[in-house]
C-alpha cells in the first residue's frame, strides 16, 4: 500500500529540524532509518503531514567515551553498535532483524519508537542509561526509568528529537546478557530478556537490572526478579525461583506467534538463561 501524502523536509542542523517540528504542531514525524516508521505509513498506522529527516544533520553519528560514560548518537546504526564491543547493547544489536535492518536502522530510531517486541529498549533500559533530547525549550536528559511511557510511546515531546544515549559503565563484578526468542521471519522479540547482574566477593546478588520486552505492552523492568536475586548467593536454584516472577503483574501479549500463557512461559525461561549468563560472566566464565 502507498502512504498518505506528506510534505518533507531535510534540515542540515538540529536547529532547523526542531523548528521544523514545533511549526508542524505534532502533525510531523522525524525519519531516521526509516525501518519502522516507513512500513507503518504504508499500512497506514501513522499518517504524518510531514517528515522531518535527520540524515543530512551532521555529527548525529558517533560512539566515543566521556570518562566512564560511553556516549552514542542518534543516527549510529545498529550494525556500528554492534561493531563497538559495548558490553550487553552490542550483543543485543547483533540480534536486530537482519543485516539489512541493522545497516539502516538507527539506535535513536529504535528507542523513540519503542516498539514492544524491540531489542535496544530492554538493553538500554537493563544499563540504566540516560537520553538527551533537544526541542523548542531546549535540551535535557531523561533517565531511562522515565523514558518508554505505553506502547510506541515514550516521554520525548512532539517537538524534540533525541539527540545521545548515555550508558554508564558496569561497576565491579559485573555480567550481562541478552536472551532473545526471536519471531522466525521478523525476528523481532517474542520474549527478550537482558540482565545486568553485580556480584559481591561472596557470590552473593549485590543488584540486578532485568529488562524484559516482547512479553508485554511495552519494555519493563522485572522489579519482582529483581527483588528476589537480591542479597541471594547467585546459585542455580535460587536463580530459577527468582525468575518464576518474570511476568508478575504485566498485562501479557497475546497474538498469532504466541498465547499469553506461552509467552509468560519464555518471559520465565529466558529470564533464567540471562541471569545465569550473566553470573556467569561476573565470575569471569
Ligand atoms: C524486516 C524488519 C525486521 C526488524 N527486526 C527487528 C528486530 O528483530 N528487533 C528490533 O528491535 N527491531 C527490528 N526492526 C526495527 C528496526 O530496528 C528499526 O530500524 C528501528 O526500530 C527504528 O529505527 P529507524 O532508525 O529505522 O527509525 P524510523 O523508522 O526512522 O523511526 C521510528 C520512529 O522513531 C521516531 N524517531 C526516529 N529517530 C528519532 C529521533 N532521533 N528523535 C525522535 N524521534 C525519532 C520516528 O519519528 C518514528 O516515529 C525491524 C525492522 C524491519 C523492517
Amino acid at each position: 500500500m502507498f502512504p498518505a501524502p506528506f510534505d518533507y523536509v531535510a534540515p542540515a542542523s538540529l536547529d532547523e529540524a526542531v523548528q521544523a517540528l514545533a511549526n508542524a504542531g505534532g502533525e510531523a514525524k522525524v525519519l531516521a532509518g526509516g525501518h519502522s516508521l516507513l512500513p507503518m505509513m504504508k499500512l497506514r498506522l501513522a499518517q504524518p503531514s510531514m517528515l522531518v529527516d535527520i540524515g543530512k544533520i551532521q555529527g548525529l553519528s558517533y560512539i566515543r567515551q566521556e570518562g566512564d560514560v560511553t556516549v552514542i548518537g542518534a543516527l549510529t546504526t545498529h550494525a556500528e553498535v554492534e561493531r563497538a564491543n559495548i558490553p550487553l547493547l552490542s550483543e543485543t544489536a547483533a540480534v536486530v532483524g537482519d543485516l539489512q535492518v541493522r545497516n539502516r536502522g538507527t539506535l535513536g530510531g529504535s528507542l523513540a519508537h519503542n516498539d514492544p517486541a524491540g531489542d535496544l529498549p530492554a538493553a538500554v533500559l537493563a544499563l540504566g542509561a540516560e537520553i538527551k533530547a533537544v526541542g523548542k525549550n531546549g535540551e535535557r536528559t531523561i533517565p531511562i526509568d522515565q523514558f518508554f511511557v505505553d506502547l510506541l510511546t515514550t516521554a520525548l515531546r512532539e517537538d524534540e528529537i533525541l539527540t545521545e544515549v548515555r550508558i554508564p559503565a558496569l561497576k565491579g563484578r559485573t555480567g550481562v546478557s541478552y536472551k532473545k526468542f526471536p519471531q522466525p521471519a521478523s525476528r523481532y522479540a517474542i520474549c527478550g530478556v537482558a540482565a545486568v547482574v553485580t556480584l559481591g566477593a561472596d557470590n552473593t546478588v549485590e543488584s540486578a537490572r532485568i529488562a524484559i520486552t516482547g512479553v508485554g505492552p511495552k519494555v519493563y523492568r522485572a522489579t519482582a526478579v529483581e527483588q528476589a536475586l537480591q542479597g541471594k548467593t547467585a546459585t542455580e536454584e535460587n536463580i530459577k525461583a527468582a525468575a518464576e516472577h518474570a511476568a508478575d503483574g504485566v498485562d501479557v501479549n497475546g497474538d498469532i506467534h504466541a498465547s499469553p500463557e506461552y509467552r509468560a512461559h519464555l518471559a520465565k525461561v529466558f529470564t533464567r538463561r540471562a541471569v545465569e549468563e550473566a553470573v556467569r560472566r561476573a565470575q569471569g566464565g
